[in-house]
C-alpha cells in the first residue's frame, strides 16, 4: 500500500487517501455526523448498551421503522432515520454473539462492511461506529478492534465517498485498545 496514501497523523488518527479514520472517546448518540451505527440485535428489538441509548435519545420513530423492517441477519445492516438525533441516518448493524466459533470474525467484519456499503448507498460523508459486539455480545475487544479497523481500512482501498470514519469508544480503556491496535495495523 502506498505510504502517502495511508499515513498516521496522531495516535488516534489515520489518513486513508481522502478519508480520515479517527478514534474518540464519547457517546455515539451525541455525534454530529451523517450516520451513526447501532449495535443492534437480529430482531431489531431494542436492548441495552448502544441500542438502548440510541432509541432513548432518538425517540420512538426509530423503533417504528425497525418494526416495519422486521429484522436483520447477523453480519448485516439496515437503515432507518435518526429521529431526534443530530445524525440523518441510523445504520443498524448486527454483530455475532461471541462464542469462539471460527465464523465469528467473518460475521463481525461483515457487520462493518455492510454498514459501510449502506453508508455509500446513502451518500454519507461522515459515519460514527461504536465498538460493535464488545458489550453484551462479548467479543474480546482486542480481537474486535483489529477486525473493525481493518474492515474500515479495507473499505477505503476501493474508493469511497466517506470523508470521515469515527470510532466512538465509551471508555478510556476501550479507546486505548483501539489506539494500540491502530498503531499495530498502521505503524
Ligand atoms: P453488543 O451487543 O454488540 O455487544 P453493546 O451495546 O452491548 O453492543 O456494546 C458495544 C459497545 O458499545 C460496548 O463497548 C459498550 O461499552 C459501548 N457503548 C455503550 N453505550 C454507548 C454509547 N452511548 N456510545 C458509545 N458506545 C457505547
Amino acid at each position: 500500500m502506498d505510504a502517502a496514501w495511508k499515513h498516521r497523523r496522531h495516535m488516534d488518527e489515520l489518513i486513508l487517501g481522502t478519508t480520515r479514520l479517527e478514534l474518540r472517546r464519547g457517546d455515539i448518540t451525541a455525534q454530529e455526523v451523517d450516520a451513526i451505527v447501532n449495535a443492534a440485535n437480529a430482531r431489531l428489538a431494542g436492548g441495552g448498551g448502544v441500542d438502548g441509548a440510541i432509541h432513548r435519545a432518538g425517540g420512538p420513530s426509530i423503533m417504528r421503522e425497525c418494526r416495519a423492517i422486521g429484522g436483520c441477519r447477523t453480519g448485516g445492516a439496515v437503515v432507518t432515520g435518526a429521529g431526534r438525533l443530530r445524525a440523518k441516518h441510523v445504520i443498524h448493524a448486527v454483530a455475532p454473539r461471541y462464542a469462539g466459533r471460527p465464523g465469528d470474525a467473518a460475521l463481525l467484519r461483515s457487520a462493518y462492511a455492510a454498514s459501510l456499503e449502506r453508508a455509500e448507498a446513502l451518500g454519507v460523508r461522515s459515519i460514527a461506529f461504536p465498538s460493535l459486539g464488545t458489550g453484551a455480545y462479548g467479543y474480546p475487544i482486542d480481537q474486535a478492534a483489529a477486525i473493525a479497523l481493518d474492515a474500515c481500512i479495507e473499505h477505503t482501498v476501493h474508493g469511497t465517498c466517506i470523508a470521515l470514519i469515527r470510532f466512538v469508544l465509551f471508555s478510556d480503556p476501550d479507546l486505548r485498545v483501539y489506539a494500540a491496535t491502530l498503531q499495530r495495523l498502521a505503524p
